[in-house]
């Protein structure tokens, strides 16, 4: 990495966005974080992060806004909730990276052409549309987006399950889809309301 792009400013700190973070649900004891680095000795994929869990945890508490919603590491974060049960400040680092990962989505921020993010908002409109994800439907649909050529090397394994009749190519859906839209479009209104508060 570039020098420049190594040294960060004050002035790029967006207060604002750090106070967004702290006020969200997870995020309250974001200030209490020592560094003390132990988040990034226990995460199993710290190793292929951009950034560790503990300089997130740093940039996201000072406001490098467009540092940790780019970055490749809330995408590559697994949830395994080792880092929350180590840390000795009890900060919620993989509730954070849930919280930073849904504000990447919703200002479309998240790395280009990168497969996660696309997935992860797939799967959400799948649900909200049936009730139950299509593989087919959802394999094809981030290949298409993500990668072209993975798309055309797995046609030919992609039919033959089809073929076999271990995929399926029409969506699958529930009974009372309306009910779980309600219930979906509540949560959705209520996480507004606390990420506008
Ligand atoms: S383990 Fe907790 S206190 Fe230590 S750097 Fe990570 S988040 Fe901060
Ligand atoms: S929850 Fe995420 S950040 Fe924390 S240890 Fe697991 S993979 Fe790493």
């Amino acid at each position: 990495m570039p020098l420049e792009q190594k040294i960060k400013y004050e002035n790029d700190c967006d207060k604002e966005f750090a106070k967004w973070v702290s006020s969200q649900t997870g995020g309250e004891n974001l200030r209490h974080c020592i560094q003390c680095g132990v988040c990034s000795a226990t995460c199993p994929l710290s190793l292929y992060m951009d950034y560790t869990p503990r300089r997130l945890i740093n940039l996201a508490r000072e406001g490098f806004k467009k540092e940790v919603l780019s970055s490749f590491t809330i995408w590559l974060c697994a949830s395994c909730y080792a880092c929350r049960v180590e840390c000795p400040k009890e900060i919620q680092v993989t509730d954070i990276m849930y919280l930073l990962k849904r504000k990447a989505i919703e200002e479309g921020v998240f790395p280009r052409r990168f497969p996660i993010p696309v997935l992860a908002r797939e799967f959400s409109r799948m649900i909200f549309m049936f009730g139950r994800v299509n593989e087919t439907l959802l394999v094809t649909d981030l290949f298409l987006r993500t990668n072209w050529f993975k798309f055309l090397s797995m046609t030919g394994l992609g039919l033959n399950l089809i073929r076999t009749g271990r995929l399926s190519v029409l969506p699958d859906s529930i009974k009372r889809r309306g009910e779980l839209r309600k219930v979906l479009e509540a949560i959705e209104s209520d996480e507004k309301k606390e990420a506008a508060k």
